[in-house]
């Protein structure tokens, strides 16, 4: 393959952390969050690079309302975490977006279509079910997955590409039987098989270091479904992590994508805009500094900037 470079952004609001955040600290603790996503997409806008939006499907609902049932979105079956005991849609207020802006997204979906530079919008799940728990079962998902198709379609997308919530895999076929060409899975850091705190540790050390992030080659998980594997998060400044220099996020970035030149391989980003809503304006200086310079060497005719939906669709041309 072409030396990659893929920027894929999962967008979630507050679907990401209701289940462990009570809505008015996580609006406390996530200030403007429309308004880092907005100057994101300037920011792509402005230095001409696509990105793979990944969505969670419920926003790209303008609204939504209770079934006779009383409940929300009573024909998706629920999953059963051991975890969460609660309705897993017991939050969701069945509203509109005026009312209950951190639930709805029809507007970022907009925001996104409206860009020039050629984005993708992606899915993040429905409802930010963890596939991979043993909580989540193949019903839960797959209807999960058709919601998600469904509310995809009223705006005219057809959903190509997938992120796991909390990149916890699971139902692979689902995916491929509702359309999708690729997911993205988890990053192949040295760090990833350790446990909970340790990995969490793992990763500061790794942030603080000049090792260069791992870069992949796509690989085909089941016929049709592709695999294009994370490399980076670009790490937030919350808590701890502000003592990790800026320069160093940008150094580390800036290896991987000099190692996908070197290696004729991907380079994946990825984030949250959340991660962006403290200390923005330096997490926005870093990301600038990448994309600028994934840009000259694009510039240069030595990487490719795709969406993962266009790199899949190639890929399974080429196969066919
Ligand atoms: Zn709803």
């Amino acid at each position: 393959m072409r030396p990659t470079f893929i920027v894929s952004i999962d967008e979630e609001l507050i679907w990401g952390s209701f289940d462990h955040t009570p809505a008015l600290r996580f609006e406390r603790e996530n200030p403007d969050l429309r308004g880092v996503f907005r100057e994101l997409v300037s920011l792509f806008d402005e230095l001409r690079v696509p990105a793979t939006w990944a969505l969670v499907g419920h926003l790209f609902l303008a609204s939504c309302a209770r079934g006779e049932d009383g409940r929300a979105h009573g024909d998706l079956a629920r999953p059963r975490y051991r975890w969460f005991e609660r309705d897993w849609f017991g939050a969701d207020p069945c509203t509109d977006r005026d009312r209950d802006p951190l639930w709805y997204g029809d507007d970022l979906v907009d925001a996104v279509l409206s860009a020039r530079a050629g984005h993708e919008v992606g899915c993040h799940s429905f409802s930010h079910l963890v596939y991979g728990d043993a909580g989540c079962s193949a019903r839960a998902a797959a209807d999960d997955l058709r919601a998600c198709v469904e509310s995809a379609r009223t705006r005219g997308i057809t959903l190509r590409s997938f992120v796991f919530p909390r990149n916890s895999e699971g139902h692979h076929a689902l995916l491929r039987d509702n359309g999708f060409l690729c997911y993205r899975g988890e990053d192949p850091t040295w760090f990833r098989p350790l446990p909970g705190t340790l990995k969490r540790s793992g990763h500061l050390i790794d942030q603080a270091t000049a090792l260069s992030p791992p870069v992949s080659e796509p690989n085909e998980q089941l016929a049709g479904l592709w695999n294009l594997p994370g490399s980076m998060l670009l790490l937030h400044r919350r808590g701890v992590r502000r003592f990790i220099p800026i320069a160093a996020r940008i150094r580390k970035a800036r290896l991987g994508l000099e190692r996908a030149v070197r290696e004729g391989k991907l380079f994946h980003l990825w984030f949250h805009p959340f991660n962006f809503a403290v200390d923005r304006a330096a997490m926005m200086s870093v990301l600038r500094a990448v994309l600028t310079h994934a840009v000259e060497l694009r510039e240069r005719g030595r990487l490719d900037i795709r969406t993962m939906g266009d790199l899949a669709a190639e890929l399974a041309g080429g196969r066919a």
